[in-house]
């Protein structure tokens, strides 16, 4: 059965380099919808050719997606920002501080970044029951808050362990703010990208359909 592509722009900002954030669903009924982002860090562009990928076929009807937080950091093929920083370390977290400036630079104040308010912004108005961020190149399945049994159901499927993020501070990570501190169930699926892109298509999708 061939599948209509009427999924929306619900919500777009532009970046400092004048690239788009979009925020797209195929359904109007969004609140407490699952939420999939897409290149936190410019340097691992599968996100988004995965989240587009499954926008092509028959979508799920009731997810929301950010296909690329960071626009700009792809175009730039690096890790943080144009403004040189790790959106990672930059949420409003209680262990926000300020760091040296690295490719894990949190920012000047937590929050400074368009790319950080959006996201803040979504989560405030969409109320996502849960959040898969997707990453690279560890082959983990790393969690936040009460997201334990669904972590274990995406590692049946794509075979990466499980592993509670703790043990090593991350000031100002997204999954201290979305899953710790707010308890939103918040998955890193962090991606092998050793592999043709295109072998992740066939898991990333399956894990896609149970959120
Ligand atoms: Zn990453």
């Amino acid at each position: 059965m061939k599948s209509e592509n009427n999924y929306q722009i619900l919500k777009s900002q532009k970046t400092k380099l004048g690239n788009p954030i979009e925020l797209i669903s195929s359904s109007l009924f969004t609140l407490h919808s699952s939420l999939i982002i897409g290149v936190f860090h410019g340097d691992e562009p599968q996100g988004k050719f995965l989240i587009e990928e499954y926008l092509k076929k028959s979508p799920k009807q009731n997810l929301l997606f950010i296909p690329c937080l960071n626009p700009d950091g792809l175009e730039l093929k690096k890790r943080t920002n144009a403004n040189e920083v790790d959106l990672n370390r930059n949420f409003p977290t209680k262990n926000w501080e300020l760091t040296e400036k690295n490719e894990f630079f949190g920012g000047e104040t937590p929050a400074s970044e368009i790319e950080t308010q959006f996201l803040i912004d979504i989560i405030k108005e969409y109320k996502p029951k849960l959040i898969l961020t997707l990453h690279a190149p560890f082959k983990v399945v790393n969690y936040d808050g009460p997201a334990r049994a669904q972590a274990e159901k995406i590692s049946e499927i794509i075979h990466y362990p499980v592993e509670e993020s703790i043990g090593y501070p991350t000031p100002g990570s997204f999954g201290t703010f979305a899953g710790i501190e707010r308890q939103i169930p918040t998955i890193t699926l962090e991606l092998d990208e050793i592999c043709p892109v295109e072998d992740l298509l066939k898991p990333v999708h399956q894990i896609f359909d149970i959120l």
